[in-house]
């Protein structure tokens, strides 16, 4: 770098064009901000050529500062717009070079495994048995693999009872086992009666099964809710104020329950419980989810029959019960729409991802 530290005269315009030239090539070729910093230092700094010029300025006579000044204002403008246009070019070129070293194909086949989702059946009873929980409830369990007598005998249902015959139990080998897969979760109000004793508040989510072939709306396996209250002074008033709570978490606010006379073994009086149809509320009669009757099936319920107390060693002159029960699938069609059973059962994991739930 010859001119650099070549002094030259603020009115020697050649000698400052050469200087100017020269620091230009320069700029032009630093490869890094690094090495551009450096030049700025090296042609613009206290030492260098410019800088002495600049300051031989004042030293001139008066006549010629000014025409000094301007050849310095011009050198020094064209340095920097040189610096300047060169640490773009940099920053540019850095920018550009991060993007495609960060790249990413996105054709390359890759190995991951899907992990899997939560059912979403698995987590509304979990919903739900947080509902039941926050009214301080608690939750029970009971086995799958049931004794009859908890099954039927406990539940009031007679030796003849339809729902004891092959079509509608699984019936465990041998012959007069005494085991049946439980066909509902209201054994466990038995079981909970007898080892918890009152008063009483259980929710009991679980699986059970019938003989049922699995097509649109019916499969073998699948899941209940079982509530059960034993207290003093219990009514059916507390028990529709139950419902409708529930109805609301699971639903949405004002959907509430209708109760219809039915019959069950173990509660009396008994009722089937539909929910005001919280697509239509009542209002479409093309209503494709109630109908147009404004009302849909959600489960039963009743007043627990003093059979069952007494079975279970509790006095029904003192204490009185509510219970009920509802299909999880059938909550969860509800809820989202699902329109056949087979897809709950099946084990697709997009179904699953469907709302959102990945492990
Ligand atoms: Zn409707």
């Amino acid at each position: 770098m010859p001119f650099v530290s070549e002094s030259v005269s603020p009115l020697d315009q050649a000698g400052l064009n050469r200087l100017a030239e020269a620091a230009l090539a320069a700029i032009a070729g630093a490869a890094s901000p690094e090495e551009l910093g450096q030049l700025r230092r090296l042609w613009t700094g206290e030492q260098s050529a410019i800088a002495q010029a600049n300051k031989a300025i004042k030293t001139l006579p008066g006549a010629d500062r000014a025409q000094a000044g301007k050849n310095m204002g011009a050198v020094k403008q064209r340095l920097s717009a040189a610096f300047e246009a060169r640490r773009q070019a940099l920053d540019e070129a850095a920018a550009s070079d991060k993007l495609s070293r960060e790249a990413v194909d996105v054709t390359l086949p890759t190995d991951r495994q899907p992990i899997g989702a939560r059912h979403p059946l698995e987590l509304l009873q979990e919903r739900i048995a947080d509902v039941f929980t926050a009214l301080g409830w608690t939750i029970a369990e009971g086995p799958e693999l049931e004794a009859e007598w908890f099954n039927f005998d406990a539940l009031n249902f007679g030796p003849d009872h339809p729902a004891r015959q092959m079509q509608d139990t699984f019936f465990v080998d041998p012959p007069g086992s005494g085991l049946v897969l439980r066909t509902h979760t209201s054994p466990v109000q038995a079981r909970v009666l007898l080892s918890r004793g009152v008063p009483c508040y259980v929710a009991v989510p679980g699986k059970v099964f019938r003989t049922d072939e699995l097509d649109a709306t019916h499969t073998p396996v699948f899941h209940q809710v079982e509530g059960l209250a034993v207290d003093r002074g219990l009514t059916m008033a507390d028990l529709r104020g139950t419902l409708d709570h529930l109805a609301d978490q699971m639903f949405g606010r004002g959907v509430t329950t209708r109760l219809r006379p039915s019959f069950f073994p173990f509660t009396e009086p008994s009722a089937e419980m539909d929910l005001a149809c919280f697509v239509c509320r009542g209002a479409d009669p093309g209503c494709r989810t109630c109908g147009g009757s404004g009302w849909i099936e959600w489960g039963g319920c009743g007043m627990v029959d003093p059979a069952v107390l007494i079975a279970c060693g509790v006095d029904p002159d003192e204490y009185q019960g509510f219970a009920f029960g509802m299909g999880i699938e059938r909550t969860l069609m509800f809820q989202s729409g699902v329109g056949d059973m087979r897809d709950m059962v099946e084990g697709d994991a997009r179904f699953s991802l469907n709302y959102g739930v990945e492990i």
